[in-house]
């Protein structure tokens, strides 16, 4: 038996024909860039998720770098994040000049140690972007109090988590401004790049608005230096077809996931932490193994692909060697790079693949 990671095949094969009339009309209308296609899947995400405002763009990178160039935040301002994330939330901090702070993880969920932000904070701190990693939300509450008594801003990353709640209420809500991503393999996938930006304000949403397309709100009246991070009309009315899908999917993911759990109960494997008040939709499936080298090469030899998210934390990257960060910063999340391990999780993923996966970790631990 072969387990993928994920299965974008087995995605398409149901939605095919939606798709392919979506790209049509697309083509028929010659509305590629923005227009009615983005308006129209931005309406509908937002409607979806209790955003006042969404802005759809070029992809998740894009759509933090033009988040924190819309708050202001630039050379001189300090950005507190966390050190297990993605390189790109750290890539936007830089892009806009501004330095990234790192901060470690809770040991239990991988998630940004809440308790650490207060020490990192200095005069210069103008912005905290939490990241809800493999679709579990960062504690939004307690960290709005932080940001408050502080008078900070905060930036969601969501590229992992759309649909995700806490406190019942879904992330992208929460920040100032929140970022999400479509990159094909995340719960919502385009065919190609594009990403999100949500506000629940007006002068956020239309400032927001303009630093992805030029710096202006009409064809010439550029108003200031900005770029073009929009998003395609294609990627838009794909994505309002898989957009109808995804309450369905992230089900399925939630399913899956229980799963797993069940099945690794047995084995005493570590997996991560959902707080009770959250809403994890799963874009990834983490456990905490020994040996892991050994176990995910056992796994690939029996035909399951797992992968590791992240191997390389943040301040030990070539890239951040500019950050002056040194081994042993982030103790927890050091440790974690050494030992978690993502296994397969997509909504069309079967049991008798989970079951395949399971026994062949169970065997992998054994050696
Ligand atoms: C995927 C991802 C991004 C970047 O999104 P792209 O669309 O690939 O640019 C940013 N942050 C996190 C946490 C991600 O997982």
């Amino acid at each position: 038996m072969k387990v993928p990671f994920i299965d974008l095949d087995k995605q398409y094969s149901n939605i095919k024909s939606e798709v392919l009339g979506s790209i049509k009309k697309v083509l028929e209308s010659q509305k590629y860039i923005q227009g009615d296609f983005v308006r129209s899947f931005e309406d509908k995400f937002c409607t979806l998720s209790g955003y006042n405002y969404g802005i759809g763009c070029s992809n998740g990178t894009s759509a933090l770098t033009v988040a924190l160039r819309t708050l202001g935040v630039t050379s001189g301002d300090e950005v507190i994040t966390v050190a297990n994330t993605f390189f790109a939330t750290i890539e936007a901090i830089k892009e806009v000049g501004a330095k990234p702070v790192l901060v470690d993880i809770n040991p239990d969920d991988y998630l940004m140690n809440l308790n650490l932000v207060n020490d990192a904070i200095t005069e210069n701190t103008k912005c905290i972007i939490p990241v809800h990693l493999y679709g579990n939300p960062v504690d939004m509450t307690k960290l709005k109090e932080i940001a408050k008594k502080y008078s900070l801003y905060i930036i969601e990353d969501c590229a992992q988590a759309h649909l995700a709640t806490h406190d019942g209420i879904t992330v992208g809500n929460f920040g100032d401004l929140s970022t999400f991503s479509f990159y094909p393999g995340k719960n919502l996938g385009a065919c190609g790049d594009a990403g999100f930006i949500t506000t629940p304000r007006e002068d956020l949403a239309n400032l927001a608005r303009m630093h992805i397309n030029h710096g202006r709100t009409a064809k010439y009246n550029h108003e200031f230096y900005a770029g073009n991070f929009r998003m395609d009309g294609i990627q838009a009315a794909i994505l309002e077809v898989k957009l109808r899908y995804l309450k369905d999917w992230t089900q399925n993911r939630i399913i899956a996931a229980d799963y797993y759990s069940k099945s690794l109960e047995e084995l005493g494997i570590k997996k991560i932490n959902i707080r009770k008040n959250n809403f994890c939709v799963f874009h990834l499936y983490v456990i905490e193994v020994d040996n892991r080298d050994k176990v995910q090469k056992y796994l690939a030899e029996c035909g399951v692909t797992t992968g590791i998210h992240y191997p390389i934390p943040i301040h030990m990257l070539k890239a951040c060697e500019d950050l002056d960060y040194k081994e042993g910063d982030f103790p927890i999340t050091e440790s974690a790079a050494k030992r978690v391990i993502s296994l397969p999780i997509f909504p069309e993923i079967t049991t008798s693949q989970q079951d395949y996966v399971v026994e062949k970790l169970k065997e992998a631990l054994q050696i």
